[in-house]
């Protein structure tokens, strides 16, 4: 990090420059525990992952021996049922929870249904569930379901802007549920001040570390935050669809239930019981059985973390992102494209937006074309997600020149770009 740091910010944006960056970058070694196909500049990775190396081997081993070989003794001798604790003590140093505060399983959607049920119990006279219009769809579609199916007349109430949140939050509020870092823009909150100004207004606080974790290095147990869930596929790494992570702070743990009452969340799933029972702290958060070969891919990719300096993948993310705004604005002048992400770098996470009313899709389905990966978010929204532990300085430089082309040439006016897939 402190070679690094000598180097000035990037202020003239060149290859030259991005080799330099690239030489004295700390992390630049781990870029080999990935598989990164020849030819391609992968900026998804705030999508999702790239693949580690050490999954394949991983999941082969288990579908061989594990699965294979041992059947279904492998759930004791593999430690299969412990899955969802040992990954979330690893996820845990990642966002600063308490030791067992976090279990892994099911999806983000789901936990987040979880941890608001529970919330709400918590603050049964308040009927408020604060929250962003521009979160992540599902965050809001999540409540709003949850709403109807209590009946007693919860609902969502939206702030317009970040900054309109202070004012919306009052003494109706029973839980502020916000994501940490916006999908769309990268533009990321102040987690202590909000959790503060949510508690002062006798509120839970719930944060969605979709795109923080393994990108923005955040304290949940130190801002007091009650609740959070999390992505395991993003830049965590484990692969398409891989099971989520809910942390619940200690203070809550034995207090709240969540509905989603089923076996592994029991005390004694193995008693077979006709009651529901809660585990024991954090272990009520699950509910059935974990799908194993998803969470042995996400074990496997989260070892990657285990003695990465924190602080160092937030300087090059920051660095990078920097780098990268840099780049494309001295290389695309001329062209309608505007910064959608903050430009401070402590305002944002680890991913750059630009604004292209009109041809963001058909752009990015050029840059796709000619090797460079990122994401459109409707309506005008191109996306590039730098994942520190793989994504270089010369990855950001050759991406703004590809892009650069694009726009001066007008390659993304073709029929083939404008058809639009179901996944964009
Ligand atoms: C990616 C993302 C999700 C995804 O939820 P799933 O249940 O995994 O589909 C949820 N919330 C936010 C903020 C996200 O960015």
């Amino acid at each position: 990090l402190r070679t690094v740091d000598k180097i000035a910010a990037p202020i003239s944006p060149s290859a030259d420059t991005a080799r330099a960056l690239d030489a004295a970058d700390p992390l630049r070694a781990y870029r080999e525990r990935f598989v990164l196909p020849e030819g391609i500049i992968y900026l998804d990775g705030n999508s999702l992952g790239a693949l580690p190396r050490v999954v394949a081997e991983r999941i082969d081993a288990c579908v061989r021996q594990a699965w294979g070989r041992d059947l279904i003794t492998s759930w004791n001798k593999a430690r299969w049922v412990d899955l969802p604790q040992r990954i979330g003590a690893r996820i845990e140093r990642l966002v600063g929870g308490e030791p067992r505060s976090i279990v892994v399983g099911d999806s983000t959607s789901i936990n987040l249904f979880k941890v608001l049920a529970a919330a709400l119990r918590l603050r049964p006279d308040r009927k408020i569930i604060v929250s962003e219009r521009q979160n992540f769809p599902t965050d809001l579609y999540i409540a709003e379901g949850l709403a109807a199916l209590i009946g007693k007349g919860h609902r969502l109430r939206l702030a317009d802007t970040s900054d309109e949140l202070a004012s919306v939050i009052d003494t109706d509020t029973a839980v502020v549920m916000l994501t940490h870092v916006n999908y769309r823009t990268g533009a990321m909150h102040d987690m202590a001040e909000l959790t503060t100004l949510c508690h002062e207004a006798g509120a839970l606080a719930i944060w969605d570390l979709a795109h923080t974790a393994g990108a923005v290095p955040v304290e949940l147990s130190a801002t007091g935050a009650d609740f959070a869930v999390g992505c395991g596929y993003k830049y965590l790494n484990g692969g398409p669809g891989a099971p989520a992570f809910v942390y619940v702070s200690p203070k809550w743990q034995a207090k709240v239930t969540q509905p989603l009452s089923g076996w592994f969340g029991h005390v004694r799933p193995f008693a077979f019981e006709p009651g529901f029972v809660p585990a024991q702290g954090i272990d009520r958060f699950l509910c059935g059985t974990p799908p194993v070969l998803s969470m042995l891919a996400l074990e496997a990719a989260l070892e990657i973390w285990e003695d990465i300096d924190l602080a160092a993948v937030r300087e090059k993310s920051k660095r990078l992102t920097d780098f990268f705004i840099a780049a494309v604005e001295h290389l695309c002048t001329g062209h309608d494209l505007a910064l959608a992400s903050p430009r401070d770098p402590e305002a944002r996470g680890s991913q750059v937006s630009f604004s292209l009313p009109e041809i963001g899709y058909p752009l990015m389905q050029a840059l796709i074309d000619r090797g460079v990966i990122g994401d459109f978010r409707a309506p005008d929204i191109v996306r590039f997600g730098f994942a520190p532990l793989y994504v270089g300085y010369m990855d950001a430089w050759q991406a703004a020149e590809i892009l650069a082309e694009i726009l001066n040439t007008r390659e993304w006016d073709k029929p083939e770009f404008k058809r639009r897939a179901a996944v964009t």
